[in-house]
């Protein structure tokens, strides 16, 4: 965390520069809302925080025959991600979504249908700079109890903090809260469901499915543990799906009514889904993939977004005054890349790539309630 208060830090120095003239040339320096240099308000009101999330991380294995080409001998994930490392790393709380289990190291690795993915995945989600990953999709049991003790030693060891799977009742029942910048940030995650395997009988916290009241309980829970903020990651909808089923959308509503519950953000669509303010507070129903390599790419199968969203205080509460999405896209041509869509050189896949993307995100016209895309 100290690292990211540092890079917010340079992003300010940056935009005062720019304000008063020429920027400085002091190297590369995430800037986490570009456009307030072009108000007078300039900066981050003091005591905000940004908080930036991403969708799912779905390690295919042409993505290790990279990771293994770039490793030269071992695996390494980094450079697919690297072009969206200044994103993550200049946000004060970077939210993953690791949709696989991890495998020993060595392997055996598989894909679909029964994920086991290189634990070298979790060294590269903290090298570009993710603070925590929500585990609970429906893959979280495909290689049933080990597969998730595995995936959390992982995490772990690569000091990336994890919530929605668990390897007991106590660490199931113990609310993952942050300190983000001196501000309690919660995170709860929770799936529809686990592709028809069965939670092991007796170990019914190994992994959370999506009950409304379920979420709601374990929010509270997190409030009254101090969190002052709590942030629900939620594994839904429909794959290849644009819109949210009705089934999201009234489960968003009923979520978001509730105090206990300050932001949701969505994935398992493996296409991007759109925003919606409900109550004053922010829903990202589906930010596509993050990385993947589809057997069958469908162009949108690589578009994603990443969400950013800033926290101020509002008396007692916390409140998103600024909600952002950037688009990101897959690029499949070897060497196969992540790439961050607000700072890559315009090419007319680029372009297409965000006429889709704003396309989809606004399709509940979420422009008008203030979502906002740097450099639109
Ligand atoms: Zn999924």
């Amino acid at each position: 965390m100290t690292k990211h208060r540092v890079a917010a830090l340079a992003g300010v120095a940056v935009l005062v520069a720019a304000c008063s003239g020429p920027p400085q040339q002091s190297g590369p320096a995430p800037t986490p809302f570009p456009e307030a240099a072009a108000t007078s308000s300039g900066a981050a009101p003091e005591g905000s925080f940004s908080v930036v999330a991403t969708g799912d991380v779905l390690i295919h294995p042409a993505l290790t025959e990279q990771a293994e080409a770039d490793g030269k001998g071992k695996i390494d994930y980094r450079p697919l991600l690297a072009g969206i490392k200044p994103l993550i790393s200049g946000a004060d709380l970077g939210i993953c979504h690791l949709e696989t289990p991890l495998a020993k190291q060595g392997g055996p690795y598989s894909g679909y249908p029964s994920f086991s993915a290189p634990p070298e995945i979790a060294d590269a989600i903290k090298d570009t700079g993710y603070d925590t990953c929500s585990t609970s999709s429906n893959h979280t049991i495909d290689q049933g109890a080990e597969g998730v003790t595995r995936t959390l030693d992982k995490l772990d060891n690569a000091g990336i903090k994890h919530t929605g799977s668990a390897r007991s009742a106590a660490e199931a029942a113990k609310p993952l809260i942050l300190d983000v910048n001196g501000v309690k940030v919660a995170q709860v995650s929770y799936s529809f469901g686990f592709n028809g395997i069965k939670v092991p009988a007796g170990k019914p916290w190994l992994a959370n499915q999506i009950d409304v009241e379920d979420v709601l309980a374990a929010a509270r829970k997190a409030k009254q543990a101090g969190a002052q903020v709590v942030i629900a990651s939620l594994h839904w909808g429909v794959e290849y799906q644009h819109d949210p089923t009705a089934e999201q959308r009234s489960q968003a509503k009923k979520i978001l009514a509730s105090d206990d519950v300050d932001l949701i953000v969505g994935h398992h669509a493996h296409v991007v889904q759109p925003f919606e303010k409900i109550g004053g507070k922010w829903v990202a129903y589906g930010l596509g993939n993050s990385v993947a390599r589809h057997s069958e790419p469908k162009g949108d199968t690589e578009e994603g977004a990443a969400a950013r969203f800033r926290f101020v205080r509002d008396g007692d509460r916390w409140k998103v005054d600024k909600a952002e999405y950037i688009p990101t896209l897959i690029k499949l041509d070897a060497p196969i890349r992540l790439i961050d869509l607000s700072t890559s050189p315009k090419s007319a896949q680029v372009t297409k790539a965000l006429q889709d993307t704003d396309k989809n995100i606004l399709s509940l016209d979420a422009d008008k309630s203030g979502l906002t895309r740097p450099g639109r």
